[in-house]
């Protein structure tokens, strides 16, 4: 039974953006905590998922400390598993109980509402340049990312060699050596 005015949220983060910031401070206005569950998190060094679980939870952690959101926020891991039925109840074992979950993610909604828990569809702000595919192409094309992302993050993501990595991950691909 959850007591606590808790939401969850469940998204990749690749990377966290100025979308995922603004849902994020959104939900807060309605929950007194938010669980973000880093989802696909055994997932690394690829196009889709260039950061590793550790380097998206120190990305999102910088936000929250800038904002003075940590006390509110807690992070936790959550790997795929093959059953998408069974899923919500792997992602109800990682978590500390929750009241809601949050997504724009129409399968992630419909999985929860299958465990008769509350759901609420979020749409994010400015889809058409807040979007991780479209950060991630923006990267490979050399052109200019950085504003799309929350500033505080930049230095995190410089440190961790983002665009480096994911420029070589690409070009790797091309060589056809990599699985997307
Ligand atoms: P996703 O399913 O890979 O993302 C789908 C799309 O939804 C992405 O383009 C994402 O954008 C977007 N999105 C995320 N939050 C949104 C919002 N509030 N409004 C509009 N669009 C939004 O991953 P996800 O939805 O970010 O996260 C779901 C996670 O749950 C994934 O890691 C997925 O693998 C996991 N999952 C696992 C299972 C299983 O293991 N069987 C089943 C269901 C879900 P951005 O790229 O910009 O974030």
């Amino acid at each position: 039974m959850c007591k606590a005015k808790r939401g969850l949220i469940v998204g990749r983060f690749q990377p966290f953006h100025l979308g995922h910031a603004n849902v994020i401070q959104r939900i807060l206005k309605k929950e007194e905590e938010l669980v973000i569950g880093i989802g696909s998190v055994q997932e690394s060094f690829t196009l889709e998922n260039p950061l590793t679980g550790g380097e998206r939870i120190e990305m999102i952690r910088t936000f929250l400390r800038k904002h003075n959101l940590v006390g509110r926020i807690i992070i936790v891991p959550i790997p795929d598993i093959e059953e998408n039925f069974v899923w919500p109840a792997r992602v109800k074992e990682y978590t500390p109980s929750f009241r809601r979950v949050y997504s724009g993610n129409e399968l992630v909604l419909s999985l929860f509402e299958t465990m008769n828990i509350q759901t609420t569809k979020l749409e994010m702000v400015n889809r058409k340049e807040y979007e991780g595919t479209y950060i991630r192409k923006k990267v490979i094309r050399g052109e200019k990312w950085q504003q799309l992302v929350p500033d505080s993050i930049l230095p995190v993501l410089k440190n961790i060699g983002f665009s480096k990595r994911i420029k070589r991950l690409s070009s790797w691909y091309m060589d056809g050596e990599g699985e997307k």
